[in-house]
């Protein structure tokens, strides 16, 4: 016999299964959109919102298990990140993807980076402290889609934001891939629904949304010029992460071999779609030759003057004078075929020695095809690369054993980035120290960008109490 209790048992369980089975399908139909992704804008502004009113209310040792869930699930499905994003945007080479994808997740600073500070003394205690902004509109790159908003969301949601993403429709899958994951992973960490929203068909139009809403309360943009641009123009707080043209200075002093090595690294890394990326040498005169011969012992091609010509014509936008799309991220065995050169695979970089003022040098060409220019002597080398560098004070390179040309180097290129006898990605903390991020903010100052950046300064007075020196 089954007595009243062991019924209602039965039935208590039945009821619990059925509610697990109920929130699972509720899950899952919420993960086949992708969790975050809305088809209504205004409304993932809302929920974002509401989720961010959610997350300061919780305690900061929650925050911290968030950040250090999405940091782990990012990791497990890494590999699947950087097959995504190649497949999608036909950028780059999927090991290298892993790899930068990787130093988003494990470099990116968390709720560390957030100090106070406090000042005492006769009239009593302050304390300044780093605020969160509320949502944050983040506008994402092609170049590192899932990279960026991995590195986004760790420190926005670290500082106490939420976050709307508008990311590079050429980008959109891998984009929403893993803003999901890092969705799933605040809420199975205890954390909020849509602290991470975007769109479910990112555009151009939809982007501009993010720039004109009044619950967004800060703009920050990666990209190139237009998009810069754009935030200027929006009126509100804006965090800008421009374009760049790094130079790479090599002067008699350098190690040679060496600095051709971790040019080569540099430079062809992700086949050189990072804004940091080497994108043209400038090599003393003395030295040229013997760089050259190490540049193609360690893995790049130098084309000849005819091939010169052959690869302008194919490299190169006949309309805008800037980058073939066609060729943007490429392999440089896949860019030489289309010039009937066989390499193999190993050969990763396409070296070209070209006059100073060649579209190669001048324009951001985001392609493992880098010019090599050769000048009279290191000051003509430092004067070339302040103009090629356009301006914009994202990255330079030197390669020198010589402090004061180092010296010289380092104040007038007035970069955010300034990397000094290895490869560029070593100033993104890959190889070198210090945090990573995947925002470089030059035109707005911020350079490094890490959760600090995402907040606002707040101070708090006590006036004539708790100085207790
Ligand atoms: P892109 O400028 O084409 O696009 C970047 C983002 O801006 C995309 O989400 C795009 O949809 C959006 N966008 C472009 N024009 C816009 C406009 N007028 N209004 C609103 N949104 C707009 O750049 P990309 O090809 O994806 O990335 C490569 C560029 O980004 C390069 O110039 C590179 O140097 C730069 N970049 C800089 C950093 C950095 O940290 N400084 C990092 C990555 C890439």
């Amino acid at each position: 016999m089954v007595s009243d209790k062991d019924i209602n048992v039965i039935v208590s369980e039945v009821i619990k299964r059925l509610g697990v089975e109920t929130g699972s399908v509720t899950v899952a139909a919420s993960r086949a959109a992708g969790r975050g992704v809305f088809d209504n804008l205004e409304e993932a502004f809302k929920a974002a919102t509401e989720a961010q009113k959610q997350l300061v209310a919780l305690p900061l040792a929650t925050r911290e298990a968030i950040i250090a869930n999405m940091r782990k699930r990012a990791m497990e499905r890494v590999e699947e990140l950087a097959r995504v994003g190649n497949e999608e945007t036909g950028y780059g080479r999927v090991e290298d993807k892993i790899q930068k994808n990787k130093l988003a997740i494990t470099k990116t600073p968390g709720i560390e980076d957030l100090r106070p500070a406090a000042y005492s003394g006769d009239h009593g205690l302050t304390l300044q402290e780093l605020a969160p902004y509320g949502l944050i509109g983040a506008i994402t790159p092609s170049t590192n889609p899932s990279e960026t908003v991995i590195c986004n969301s760790i420190g926005m949601v670290a500082a106490g934001n939420a976050v709307a993403f508008g990311p590079h429709p050429s980008a959109a899958r891998v984009s929403q891939l893993a803003m999901t994951i890092l969705n799933d992973a605040i809420v199975e960490a205890g954390g909020p629904e849509n602290l991470l929203v975007c769109a479910a068909k990112p555009s151009l139009e939809n982007a501009q949304l993010l720039f004109t809403h009044p619950l967004i309360r800060l703009l920050v943009v990666t990209g190139g010029p237009a998009v810069v641009a754009a935030a200027a123009k929006s009126g509100k707080k804006f965090i800008a992460a421009g374009p760049g043209n790094p130079p790479a200075v090599v002067d008699e002093t350098a190690d040679l071999k060496k600095a051709a090595r971790d040019i080569i690294a540099g430079a062809t890394l992700d086949n050189n779609v990072l804004c940091i990326a080497e994108k043209e040498i400038i090599v003393v005169e003395a030295v040229a030759d013997e760089l050259k011969k190490h540049l193609r012992n360690s893995g790049a091609y130098e084309v000849s003057a005819r091939e010169l010509v052959q690869l302008e014509k194919l490299v190169l936008d006949h309309k805008t004078g800037g980058p073939n799309k066609k060729f943007v991220g490429k392999n440089a065995d896949f860019i030489l075929e289309h010039l009937g050169v066989r390499v193999p695979p190993d050969v990763r970089m396409v070296l070209a020695e070209t006059p100073p003022d060649h579209p190669f040098v001048v324009e951001e060409m985001l392609m493992p095809v880098v010019p090599l220019v050769r000048v009279r002597d290191v000051f003509a080398a430092i004067e070339l690369a302040v103009k090629v560098e356009h301006g914009y004070h994202h990255t330079a390179v030197m390669h020198s054993k010589n402090i004061d040309n180092l010296h010289l180097m380092a104040v007038r290129c007035d970069c955010s980035i300034f990397v000094k006898n290895g490869p560029s990605y070593a100033g993104l903390g890959f190889g070198g120290e210090g945090p990573t991020t995947f925002t470089i903010a030059s035109p707005t100052g911020e350079g490094i960008t890490t959760a600090r950046s995402f907040t606002r300064s707040r101070r708090c007075v006590l006036v004539d109490h708790f100085r207790i020196v």
